[in-house]
């Protein structure tokens, strides 16, 4: 990278990190960013103090001309003009995930799928920790491959969240270890195709070969036959059946790497609730005994594992009514899944930014688990068209008022669970605000 022109498009975090990285291997970097807000100047003023040249509110082609290689954030589209501009310049274009990939020296685990990548993610670090493995955690969960590099030595295990939009902009990425959890219906506002999205996330393992290992969800049917697409070593997770890798055998979680068969915990050592959290306890306990964990302390982990914030989170229990914060539940598979682990009538808060996904496939749970759907937000006429008729339907404009319904519409025993299907966009800042603002008005309850 030594004296080569690099712009890198997009001054949020993963930007400025990539720029910071770039900084220090001696490459002649700098910046340019669309928008300007608050982050944005922020960030412009510790390139400020190194000295990297930026160009905010807006791009030009002057700007990225003359540059020989450009790296693109990740939440930047193929129709921002920067990007189509390196394009009709011939210019080389990576993600920043890309970039961290070509500087880390690391053992890099890669989660992606559509639903539990967070999860699974920090489940697998803490796992990695706990067995004394010196542990990176990053990507998709917050902080940028790029802003961690300095931390990276060669024993170093990388957990790396991958979301689709990253693995877009990769060329040579290549973990020692590939996760795939599942490939559902999402983001399809950004994709035209739902076989686009499905192939970006097999970008995961494309340029392993049999050195390197890719661990796949047997249990879902859409990543059936995929092994024949990989040049990896293939291993497996399943609640199901009996699998060569991780597997449920009666109530005991067992790792089958190789010839040694291994009890790891039984399903009461789970704090999570759900059966896609077994799930994610399956996968997660396979790349820790892979990265060579003892199952002892694998155990451990688990048991004091309690899972994040906003991932059917219990917020409290009021007049024997039990609320769950699922926020983060942003797909209608993620909503599925939290109907399914409801073992009561729910009260279901759903609605938001409509990411144009098929609310009709949730029909069924719908039906035989909800008492009533309260909807909020942009897509609500839409949920309404589609699930209205299989259910008692409100609508509500704000959420202190959806969970006031809510709590006038549920009798002792009954769950309310906010679980939108959609992203937060139209009523908060991000589904972390979204839970909170839950969370807020269900206490708030409680003092009435
Ligand atoms: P991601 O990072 O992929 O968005 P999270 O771990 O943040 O995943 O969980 C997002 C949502 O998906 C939550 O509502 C959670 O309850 C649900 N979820 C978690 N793990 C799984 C899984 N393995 N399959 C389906 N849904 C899941």
């Amino acid at each position: 990278m030594m004296n080569k022109r690099v712009t890198v498009i997009g001054l949020g975090n993963s930007g400025l990190n990539a720029a910071l990285l770039l900084k220090d291997v001696g490459a002649l970097v700098r910046v340019t960013e669309a928008a300007l807000n608050a982050i944005v100047l922020k960030n412009a003023a510790i390139l400020d103090t190194k000295g990297i040249p930026y160009e905010l509110g807006g791009h030009t082609r002057e700007f990225i001309s003359k540059s020989e290689l450009i790296v693109v954030s990740p939440g930047v589209e193929d129709s921002s003009p920067a990007v189509r501009w390196a394009n009709e310049l011939n210019i080389p274009i990576i993600g920043e995930m890309e970039l961290g990939y070509k500087l880390c020296k690391g053992k890099i685990i890669a989660i992606t799928g559509t639903n539990g990548k967070s999860t699974v993610t920090t489940l697998i670090g803490e796992i990695l920790k706990g067995g004394n493995k010196d542990t990176v955690v990053c990507g998709n969960i917050g902080n940028s491959l790029c802003g961690e590099i300095g931390r990276i030595n060669k024993d170093t295990w990388v957990v790396l969240e991958v979301s689709s939009f990253q693995l877009e902009r990769i060329v040579d990425f290549k973990p020692a270890i590939s996760i795939i959890l599942n490939i559902t219906d999402d983001h399809m506002d950004r994709y035209d195709k739902f076989d686009r999205y499905f192939d970006e996330k097999l970008k995961v393992f494309k340029n392993q070969d049999k050195k390197e290992i890719l661990i796949l969800n047997r249990d879902a049917k859409e990543l059936a036959g995929l092994e024949k697409k990989a040049s990896s070593k293939v291993l497996y997770y399943s609640r199901l059946s009996k699998t060569n890798g991780s597997f449920l055998k009666g109530a005991a979680i067992v790792c089958a790497v190789g010839q040694k068969e291994e009890d790891v915990c039984t399903l009461k050592d789970i704090r999570l609730k759900g059966l896609h959290n077994i799930e994610n306890v399956l996968v997660s306990v396979l790349a820790g005994a892979l990265a060579g964990v003892k199952p002892v302390s694998m155990k451990d982990t688990i048991k004091n594992f309690t899972g994040l914030r906003h991932r059917f989170e219990t917020i409290s229990v009021i007049d024997g009514v039990e609320y769950i914060d699922d926020s983060k539940g942003t797909t209608v598979d993620s909503t599925l899944r939290a109907l399914e682990s409801c073992d009561r009538p729910v009260i279901l808060i759903a609605g938001g930014k409509d990411k144009n996904s098929d609310y009709s496939t949730i029909r069924d749970a719908v039906k035989s688990r909800v008492k009533c759907l309260v909807l909020i937000g942009e897509a609500r006429t839409r949920i309404r068209e589609l699930l209205g008729e299989v259910v008692e339907t409100r609508e509500a404009a704000t959420m202190q008022e959806a969970v006031e319904l809510s709590r006038g519409l549920a009798r002792p025993d009954d769950l309310v669970l906010l679980s939108p299907m959609c992203s937060s966009f139209d009523m908060f800042k991000d589904y972390k605000e979204r839970g909170d603002v839950f969370k807020k008005a269900v206490l708030g309850l409680g003092m009435k």
